[in-house]
């Protein structure tokens, strides 16, 4: 097959594709995996709901002749399926597919930092959203302290691993960690990624009010560092970056709710138990795994990843108004991958 660069009615190209490969997590985060509601006795998917790794590495492949060049895996704690460095491999032999990455709280990473890279993982990204043990215990909702992320960093640099930070910051929650967290990174070499408190799913109490916009990191942070503006590195980066003056070191904004970027969204996200959806607030997954479980040709699962992409309009986080956020069905970020 050749590649066929898919577009949808935006003509947005199909790039990048996001794997959810479980929807479990050893951490309880408030703004994600709320405790209260994702507690002892939550419905979690059984494992023979799951995607196989050969179904992932099938479906991989069509959408890498679809135009995909990046794929990123995650969850839930994508470190908690068993044997996630075969994946990896698998996905690594994949002709005409440029990077994979890695999306973690990083706890795990000291146990399989090194076997992922061996196995062709290219970068890792590590969530961290507080320097300070109690406050860092409070919002993982499991009292874990912030060694052991620290443990999982340095883990992933030493294994020759690139990696990236992501603070989600959460007004009045972890706002006060905002210097704290950027000089931590700037004396580490890390590259900090600031993420704005988005409404993703229904059980996170989102308001707008719980927002901490880019422009106010920003301005904070220049009290601080003077920043210059760097300019993207292709076309739908994400990540708005700015340069410390006088290194090569960047910090980003992801601006998902003031600076909306839905014109340049080339992304699509595949669930744990193969539904594809088209954008992360669009509640209304496509199955794929019963149709791939059917027994149809390659072919047949591309003319389908091609017809839903065709007709995306999505364009969520423009649209964002008080009745989007508490009319649209939505989908959880555990679930949906982030
Ligand atoms: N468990 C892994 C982790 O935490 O990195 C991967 C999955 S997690 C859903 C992916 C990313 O989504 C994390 O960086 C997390 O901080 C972010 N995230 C989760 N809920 C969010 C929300 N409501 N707003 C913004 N980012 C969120
Ligand atoms: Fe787990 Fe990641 Fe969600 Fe935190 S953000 S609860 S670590 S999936
Ligand atoms: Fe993409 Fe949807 Fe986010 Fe817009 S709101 S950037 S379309 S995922």
């Amino acid at each position: 097959m050749d590649k066929k660069y898919v577009k949808d009615q935006l003509n947005r190209p199909l790039k990048d594709l996001r794997i959810s490969v479980i929807d479990r997590c050893n951490f309880r985060c408030q703004y994600c995996m709320p405790a209260e509601v994702f507690g002892p006795d939550f419905a979690f998917l059984p494992k023979s709901e799951l995607l196989t790794y050969e179904e992932i590495e099938r479906l991989a492949k069509i959408f890498v002749e679809l135009g995909v060049e990046k794929i990123r895996l995650t969850g839930g704690e994508p470190l908690l399926r068993k044997d996630l460095p075969v994946l990896v491999k698998l996905l690594s032999q994949i002709n005409g597919l440029r990077d994979i990455g890695l999306t973690t709280n990083g706890v795990l990473l000291p146990k399989y930092a090194k076997e992922l890279k061996e196995a062709g993982l290219k970068r890792v990204n590590i969530s961290l959203d507080s320097l300070n043990d109690e406050l860092f215990g409070e919002i993982n909702g499991r009292n874990v302290g912030v060694k052991p992320v620290i443990k999982g960093i340095k883990a992933a640099q030493e294994a020759g691993l690139g990696v990236k930070i992501n603070m989600v910051v959460k007004k009045g929650l972890n706002d006060s960690e905002i210097v704290p967290m950027a000089k931590f990174c700037k004396e580490n070499n890390l590259q900090l990624r600031f993420i704005e408190f988005m409404d993703v799913g229904s059980t996170n109490g989102w308001k707008m009010d719980d927002v901490v916009t880019k422009k106010e990191i920003y301005d904070l942070l220049s009290k601080h560092y003077l920043l210059e503006p760097v300019d993207p590195d292709y076309f739908g980066e994400v990540a708005k970056r700015y340069r410390y003056e006088g290194s090569d070191l960047d910090v980003g904004f992801i601006t998902s709710v003031s600076e909306s970027f839905c014109s340049s969204c080339t992304r699509s996200r595949l669930s744990a138990n193969g539904q594809l959806f088209t954008c992360l607030f669009n509640g209304n997954g496509h199955d794929i795994r019963d149709f791939m479980r059917t027994g149809v040709s390659d072919g047949e699962i591309a003319d389908r990843i091609s017809s839903i992409w065709n007709g995306r309009t999505d364009r969520y986080s423009d649209e964002r108004t008080e009745e989007t956020v508490a009319n649209r069905k939505k989908i959880e970020m555990s679930y949906i991958g982030g």
